[in-house]
C-alpha cells in the first residue's frame, strides 16, 4: 500500500496547475515558474524554519528533514546561539536564517522561510503559533497543540486571520499502519469498530517540563494521552460525546507534584463504541486494540511509536514498511501549500483533541461523566 503511495504523489505533483500553485505558495507567477522542475533543475522544496532545537526536533524533525522531497530546512529559531550555529553547519543555513526568540518576527521579511514548525513545550505553541502566523508564514505545531481549549482557538483565529495554513505534527495519520486502520473503518472491512483500548505510558526517570503543569499543561494524559484519543477518534471517524475518568493514587508523589501520574479514561462515541485507555509516566505500554463485529486491529507494540511495532488482525498479521512519519507528515504539508488544499491534522482537530483531554481531567477531577 505505502510502496505506492509516495510515486503517485510525486507524479501528482508534477501535474500541479501552474498558477494556482503560485498563488498557494505566495509566490509570484514568474518566481514559481523559475521553480519549476526542467531537466537537471529539480522543484523548489518549500523552506522549513524549526523553532525550538531539543530532542524532538534534533532526534527526528532534523534527520526526517534529510528525507523530504517538498520541503527541506532553510532556518532555525533558538535560544541557544551555539545551537544554532551547529545546526546552520549541518545543513548549511546562512546566518540571516538564524533567528532567536526575540528576533525571530523579522523572519517575515525572508523568502527562504515558507513555513515555521513549532516544537517547544506546549505551552509556549500560542505565543509562537501566533507571532510566525503574524510573519506570514505557514505553521505546523507540535502536539498537543497548546494547554488550553481557549489558546487553541486563538491559534486557529490568528492562521486564519493571516490566511496561512496550520497543521499539528500528528505524524500517526502518515503512518502506513494507522492508514490501514483508516481504510478498514472506512471500507468496513470489520464492520462498525465498538470497542477500543489503548494504554501509551513511559516510566519518566528525571524532572523536565513534562511534569510541570505551566508548561505542559498536565502530565501524561497531556502528553501522550492525546495519542490514544486521536486512535480512538480515527477508528471512529467521531469525536467522544462523554467521557468518564480516574486518576491513579501516585507510587512517587514527591515527583508527580504538579501533574498526574496515572490515569485512567473511558470515551463515549455517539454511535456506542467505547475506548478504555490508560496512559502514565510511571509504567510502560504502547498498545491499542479495536475491535468490530466481523475483526479487529490490534497494534501490540510500539503502537504509537516512531516506528509502529508488531500489528495483527483476525486475518493474521500486517507487514507494511517504516518511513519516516515525520518525513511523510512534513511533505504532506508542503503538499498542501503547492495545491492549496485542506491537512488532514489541521489545527481544529488540535482544538478537538484539546475539549477531550479538558473533559478527562474534569471527569477525573469530579468523579463525574463530563460531556465534551
Ligand atoms: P525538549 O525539552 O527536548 O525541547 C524543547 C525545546 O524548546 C528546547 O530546545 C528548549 O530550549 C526550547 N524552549 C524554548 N523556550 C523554552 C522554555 N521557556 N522552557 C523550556 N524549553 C524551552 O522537548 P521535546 O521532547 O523536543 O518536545 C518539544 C515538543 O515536541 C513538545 O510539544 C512535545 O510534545 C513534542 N513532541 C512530539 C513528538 C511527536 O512524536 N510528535 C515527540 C516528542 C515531542
Amino acid at each position: 500500500m505505502n510502496t505506492l503511495f509516495l510515486p503517485s504523489r510525486r507524479k501528482f505533483l508534477c501535474n500541479v496547475s501552474l498558477g494556482t500553485a503560485a498563488v498557494a505558495t505566495g509566490l509570484g507567477l514568474a518566481e514559481y515558474a523559475r521553480s519549476q522542475p526542467t531537466p537537471g533543475n529539480p522543484p523548489k522544496k518549500l523552506g522549513i524554519a524549526l523553532l525550538g532545537l531539543g530532542r524532538y526536533a534534533t532526534g527526528e524533525l532534523g534527520p526526517a528533514l534529510k528525507q523530504t522531497n517538498l520541503c527541506r530546512l532553510t532556518g532555525v529559531v533558538s535560544g541557544h546561539p551555539e545551537k544554532a550555529a551547529h545546526w546552520a553547519a549541518e545543513f548549511n543555513l546562512p546566518q540571516k536564517n538564524l533567528y532567536n526568540y526575540d528576533n525571530f518576527d523579522s523572519i517575515a521579511n525572508n523568502p527562504d522561510i515558507d513555513i515555521v514548525y513549532v516544537v517547544t513545550p506546549p505551552a509556549l505553541h500560542p505565543e509562537y503559533v501566533i507571532r510566525a502566523a503574524k510573519a506570514g508564514k505557514h505553521v505546523i505545531s507540535e502536539k498537543p497543540m497548546a494547554t488550553s481549549v481557549a489558546d487553541c482557538q486563538a491559534m486557529i483565529d490568528a492562521c486564519k486571520k493571516a490566511g496561512v495554513k496550520f497543521s499539528i505534527g500528528y505524524r500517526m495519520h502518515f503512518d502506513p499502519y494507522a492508514k490501514e486502520l483508516m481504510r478498514l473503518q472506512r471500507d468496513g472491512d470489520f464492520g462498525t469498530f465498538t470497542k477500543m483500548t489503548g494504554d501509551f505510558s513511559f516510566v519518566m526517570g528525571r524532572h523536565e517540563w513534562r511534569i510541570e503543569k505551566k508548561l505542559g499543561g498536565g502530565g501524561p494524559m497531556m502528553d501522550l494521552g492525546i495519542y490514544i484519543v486521536q486512535g480512538a477518534c480515527m477508528a471512529t471517524v467521531q469525536t467522544p460525546v462523554a467521557v468518564t475518568a480516574h486518576e491513579e493514587p501516585k507510587q512517587r508523589p514527591d515527583f508527580f507534584k504538579e501533574v498526574e501520574e496515572t490515569i485512567d479514561f473511558h470515551l463515549e462515541f455517539p454511535d456506542g463504541a467505547v475506548c478504555d485507555a490508560v496512559t502514565s509516566f510511571n509504567q510502560s505500554g504502547s498498545e491499542f486494540r479495536v475491535e468490530g463485529p466481523k475483526g479487529w486491529i490490534d497494534f501490540q507494540n510500539s503502537a504509537f511509536g516512531y516506528q509502529v511495532g508488531d500489528v495483527v488482525t483476525s486475518r493474521g498479521p500486517l507487514d507494511y514498511p517504516h518511513p519516516y512519519q515525520q518525513a511523510l507528515q512534513m511533505d504532506d504539508f508542503a503538499d498542501c501549500i503547492i495545491n492549496n488544499r485542506q491537512t488532514p491534522v489541521p489545527g481544529e482537530m488540535g482544538l478537538r483533541d484539546m475539549k477531550i483531554v479538558t473533559a478527562v481531567y474534569e471527569a477525573a477531577a469530579t468523579g463525574k461523566r463530563v460531556m465534551v
